[in-house]
């Protein structure tokens, strides 16, 4: 195991393809013609390996290489053991199939079975790659002996030490094993059924190609795709249930003097950020786990408004950067309450959020009715608009929501049960069948379509916020408009003749917020769509 470690390689492999004599030993160059077949999921391998001394090589899929581990006690499946993993160099991705003896006196001479291999993927927000500089990658593995999520840390480097260093720990879940570990008791290949004896003699059947592509891979072989997907969704569902921290504390600022919202009472970053301090144990169950965009005003509301969905740098590294697809560049993502008054400092006056479930960007979480009224129609009109929604959301078995938003309009807002069956078109439609509902029945007051022109008298009830990266503002969010406003949280008994938005403000809410019931069994209200789809056809029709 005398690697050195993969950062002084300056192009991919050069470490791997400089300890080796290919002449010699029949492992992969990684040179040349790229057998390697495309996989859906990413790969990883795990090869037991009879060296100067026994260890398992644990190797990730990443890229165009295997990311690699010498792990010197093996694989664990009880929790609390933290198993040693040396950073070695990268490997070829063909590494994956190899099985067999390198010479003795050759580099890493011994044998090697092709200990276990699977699917493996990524349990954090962040990139693999990323996860990786930053110390920690959590995963989950479906291969034929492992299963279930892991943790890899980095330790410090400590004074002479040219390898990163890391720990190996199984996470507590379904296939955890508290204090038995026999999982290296299973010790025949994955990829050919031999014990390492037989290897070392030549003896039995090669190794089934995994990687490669060869002869279809042999049924003893176990492994699954759908593991993957499985154990993805028992990661989803279980982050589900995870709840943000809610408590922050004033951060630092730099100019906490700086007026953002001038006025007779002109409104400060600091204030602004005490505000966040204040609201934060309710917003942020509006936000975590979902993408969010924001709008930042630098130099106040009269000064430029930057709209920013994706990260920047200098932005706290507590902001997380979520990769939603392939397509689509990372998103920011705020999940804890320190972060959310973090980025008082970086003037960040408007939040909104996906209406995504939390830690399922592709999955609704609730529908939203924005009702914007043209400039001639009476506030008023908009209440009686709510409440007519709300009594159609109800028929269908939904329970509405409602606030204002700081600004011209009311938010009619409903929580639904994530449900990935469930695609953002499905639930776009239902939003627009159900705005035009109220249109068809009443198009003297409302309407669907997004022309201003046909607006006036009229209010358009706005049912495009529900789709995919589509986002509203989130309740408690300030405005960055005259008068700093805040979307409000509202009983549907506070929905009357007389409700007045301006009202709360960033001066006003957290105190009206903490003594007000409004939205407090918002959770519990979630319903399933696909049942109120149901029973809106039977209303509709
Ligand atoms: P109001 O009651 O004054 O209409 P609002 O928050 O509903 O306030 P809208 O202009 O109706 O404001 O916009 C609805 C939502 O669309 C916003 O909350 C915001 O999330 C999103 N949105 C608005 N402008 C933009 C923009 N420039 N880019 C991306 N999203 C936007
Ligand atoms: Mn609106």
């Amino acid at each position: 195991m005398a690697r050195s470690t993969a950062r002084t390689a300056t192009r991919p492999l050069a470490d791997y393809q400089a300890k080796r004599d290919f002449g010699k030993t029949a492992e992969p160059s990684g040179i040349g013609a790229n057998k390697v077949k495309p996989s859906e999921h990413l790969r990883f391998v795990i090869q037991k390996h009879d060296a100067t001394r026994l260890h398992y090589d644990l190797r990730l899929e990443l890229g165009d290489v295997f990311k690699s581990w010498a792990v010197t006690r093996g694989p664990s499946l009880d929790p609390t053991e933290k198993r040693l993993a040396v950073e070695v160099e990268d490997h070829p991705l063909e590494y994956g199939d190899f099985e067999g003896t390198i010479p003795e006196g050759e580099y890493g001479g011994g044998t090697v079975m092709i200990w276990d291999r699977g699917f493996w993927a990524p349990e954090t927000d962040k990139s693999p790659a990323q996860s990786l500089r930053d110390g920690e990658l959590k995963f989950v593995l479906a291969g034929a002996k492992l299963k279930g999520s892991y943790v890899l840390v980095r330790l410090k480097r400590r004074g002479s030490e040219k390898r990163d260093n890391w720990l190996l720990i199984k996470h507590k879940d379904e296939y955890a094993t508290p204090g038995r570990d026999t999982v290296q008791n299973k010790d025949r290949s994955v990829a050919s059924g031999r014990t390492m004896n037989q290897i070392a003699k030549g003896q039995g059947d090669a190794a089934m190609p995994f990687m490669t592509s060869g002869k279809p891979v042999a049924a003893t072989a176990v492994w699954d795709s759908n593991a993957i997907t499985r154990t993805r969704k028992a990661t989803a569902a279980r982050r589900n249930a995870e709840q943000p921290s809610t408590s922050a504390t004033l951060p630092k600022l730099t100019h906490p003097d700086r007026v953002l919202w001038p006025g007779d009472d002109p409104v400060t970053k600091q204030d602004l950020a005490a505000y966040l301090v204040a609201v934060a144990p309710w917003m942020i169950q509006h936000l975590y786990g979902r993408p969010c965009s924001f709008v930042r005003a630098p130099d106040g509301i009269e000064g430029e408004h930057f709209f920013q969905r994706h990260p920047m740098p200098g932005q706290p590294t507590s902001l997380a950067a979520i990769s939603v697809d392939r397509e689509h560049q990372p998103y920011v993502q705020i999940d804890d309450a320190q972060t959310l008054v973090a980025m008082a400092q970086f003037s960040v006056l408007e939040f909104h959020p996906w209406n995504s479930a939390p830690h399922q960007p592709h999955v609704p979480g609730r529908l939203i009715f924005d009702l914007d009224p043209a400039p001639d129609v009476p506030f008023d009109a908009v209440i009686e608009a709510a409440k007519e929604m709300k009594t159609l959301l109800e028929k269908i078995g939904l329970v509405p929501f409602c606030k204002t938003t700081g600004g011209k309009g009311l938010h009619v807002v409903t929580p639904l049960v994530p449900d990935d069956n469930i695609t953002w078109d499905q639930a776009k439609l239902f939003a627009q069948t159900a705005a035009a509902y109220l249109a068809d029945k009443d198009p003297t007051r409302y309407l669907t379509n997004m022309s201003k022109k046909k607006r006036t008298g009229r209010i358009f009830i706005d049912y495009l916020r529900n789709d995919a990266t589509a986002t509203a503002v989130a309740p408690l969010s300030p405005r960055a408009r005259p008068g700093a406003t805040i979307s409000m949280p509202l009983t549907w008994a506070q929905v009357k003749k007389g409700l007045d938005p301006q009202r709360y403000t960033i001066r006003t809410a957290p105190a009206l917020i903490a003594k007000s019931p409004a939205w407090r069994n918002y959770d519990k209200s979630a319903k399933p769509l696909r049942k109120a789809i149901a029973a809106l056809i039977g209303t509709a029709s």
